[in-house]
């Protein structure tokens, strides 16, 4: 999956930093940021949140490896520091978030990040086999920045570290007694970054750091549980989310630790970079519309059942999906549910995605099976999923579990009315078109339960009846998701509270003026855990 290029990308509308208290000093750290770097809703999250911090007064640096695709984009990123470690040595390269003040740290080690491929993979989909020793020198960079090893002069209150890829840094830190605070986001908790125990010494990471309280699980090393045994706080990106994963269901074997620290646990949902994704200034689809020019939005599917070689007509109705192809995201159900979809003469599905190779070859069969009616794209392209969102009248998301999901906040904002599973995020933020719903005119889409195709075909017969029986209603669904509102304003208030709850210590007004925080051990490790 080739990385995204930043080259034609939105350009974001500065806006002036409101800062109400004293700036908090944040260093955000990520695997993936928009729009140096994609794979799915982490690079959004990444690219977005850090801005509206800043935005909302923050003093926020994000820091990302510097993979090859990244820096190939890059025009000026100076060196800022050089970093020698015991086990590699790293240069820190300096750039912004496009059109903002927002400072970016590139982790540049040449021999484990300048590499064809994506953060995680090679060209060929198979995980890179050092991805330890890729990922534990990000994490020794993060250390180092956040206790300004780096010699920065610039020192964070709050660690604010994101999925398995960043887990060994607050362990790191737990061992400093004076450390910014640490917040680790579960983006997905299947993404656990697990590994044989030889990597542990092979790491060279803390003896201490080895135990059933720590980093060990199942006789493996555990970045993603590193993250949630000593991070001060655990976050996941919706309300849903955060209870599901302290069940056996849904906590991918570490439930029980997120029982034992469910009063640390909390869900904040992710918000949409309106920016990026509004159909009225969206540079990447032909006719700009809106929830009161919904013309244009006819304008976009004629235009995209044309460039996808689906038969062209207003009384088709076009459902899609655009997501990593893998089980999580419930492909295998779409294409188990198609041939009685399909019974409808109507109905036509598009496919953008890529992921497992099988389930790519399904989707693809499947395309060549109903020629006129089924487009597939496989692989990752940002400007389609654009001109996908603005076309198509609905959107699939029939996910096993979704921590949050982003396509089907888009899709609101483009009138392209959500048909989701009733699960995390897709619970928490789509509003179900019952008879209730629909008479109070708060209905966004359609909900199943059940993990089937039958569940799903359900759903579907039902958005697809409605659209072709009561074009008023279905307008006033396509209102009500349009101005729906998940603006990252919201969920940056948010984060700004919990980062402050960690400095109980300080008054809001002397923050600024201090710049370590001495916290006390965590609490797992003077708890035992269950
Ligand atoms: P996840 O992070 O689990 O992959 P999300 O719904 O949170 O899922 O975020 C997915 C993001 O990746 C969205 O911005 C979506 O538009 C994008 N995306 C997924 N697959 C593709 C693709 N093949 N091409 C372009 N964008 C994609």
């Amino acid at each position: 999956m080739p990385a995204k290029s930043i080259a034609g990308y939105p350009r974001r509308r500065a806006r002036k930093p409101h800062a109400k208290s004293p700036p908090l000093r944040i260093l955000f750290a990520a695997a993936e940021v928009q729009p140096f770097v994609k794979t799915g809703g982490l690079a959004d999250m990444a690219g977005a949140l850090p801005l509206a911090l800043h935005q909302a007064g923050g003093d926020v640096r994000v820091v990302l490896p510097a993979y090859r695709a990244v820096l190939q984009n890059l025009r000026d990123a100076p060196v800022v520091a050089t970093i020698m470690e015991t086990r590699h040595a790293f240069r820190i390269l300096q750039t912004r978030l496009p059109d903002t003040a927002v400072r970016v740290y590139l982790v540049d080690a040449p021999a484990l990040f300048d590499r064809a491929g994506t953060p995680y993979q090679d060209e060929r989909g198979h995980d890179w086999h050092d991805n330890p020793q890729r990922f534990a020198c990000f994490c020794d960079a993060i250390e180092a920045l956040s206790l300004d090893r780096a010699g920065l002069s610039w020192r964070p209150d709050v660690l604010h570290c994101n999925d398995w890829h960043t887990g060994l840094a607050p362990a790191r830190l737990a061992l400093q007694s004076q450390r910014p605070a640490t917040v680790f986001t579960v983006h997905n908790m299947a993404y656990q970054g697990n590994f044989p125990r030889e990597t542990f010494s092979a790491l060279g990471l803390p003896q201490q750091l080895w135990s059933s309280d720590g980093l060990e699980f199942h006789g493996m090393v555990s970045f993603i549980k590193s993250g949630l045994a000593f991070a001060d706080r655990l976050t996941t990106v919706s309300p849903a989310y955060a209870r599901e994963i302290t069940m056996p269901e849904y906590g991918c074997g570490l439930d029980g630790l997120l029982r034992h620290r469910a009063d640390r646990l909390s869900g904040t949902l992710n918000g949409v970079d309106y920016n990026v994704w509004d159909p009225r200034r969206d540079p990447f689809i032909d006719t700009p519309y809106g929830p009161d020019r919904l013309a244009g939005k006819r304008a976009n599917k004629l235009r995209l059942q044309e460039e996808l070689g689906l038969k062209q007509g207003r009384n088709f109705v076009v459902l899609a999906l655009i997501s990593r192809l893998t089980q999580q995201k419930g492909i295998d159900l779409v294409l188990a549910a198609l041939p009685e979809l399909l019974r409808d003469e109507t109905v036509q599905l598009i496919v953008l995605g890529s992921g497992d190779r099988g389930l790519e070859a399904a989707t693809g069969d499947a395309a060549r099976h109903y020629p006129g009616r089924v487009a597939v794209h496989i692989g990752h392209n940002e400007a389609l999923a654009h001109r996908i969102q603005a076309g198509a009248d609905m959107l699939l998301s029939p996910s096993r579990f979704e921590p949050c999901g982003l396509t089907h906040l888009y899709s609101m904002r483009y009138g392209t009315v959500p048909v989701v599973r009733n699960t995390g995020g897709l619970a928490d933020t789509v509003v179900d078109a019952n008879g209730e719903n629909l008479r109070a005119g708060t209905a966004t889409g359609f909900h199943f339960t059940d993990v089937t195709s039958a569940a799903l075909l359900k759903a579907a017969r039902r958005a697809v009846h409605l659209y072709h029986t009561d074009a008023r209603l279905w307008r006033r669904i396509m209102h009500a998701a349009m101005k729906r509102e998940f603006a990252w304003a919201h969920s940056a208030a948010t984060y700004d509270a919990l980062y402050r709850q960690l400095l109980p210590r300080l008054r809001p007004d002397t923050v600024r003026a201090v710049n370590t925080v001495d916290h006390a051990r965590p609490d797992h490790l003077t708890k035992p855990t269950s």
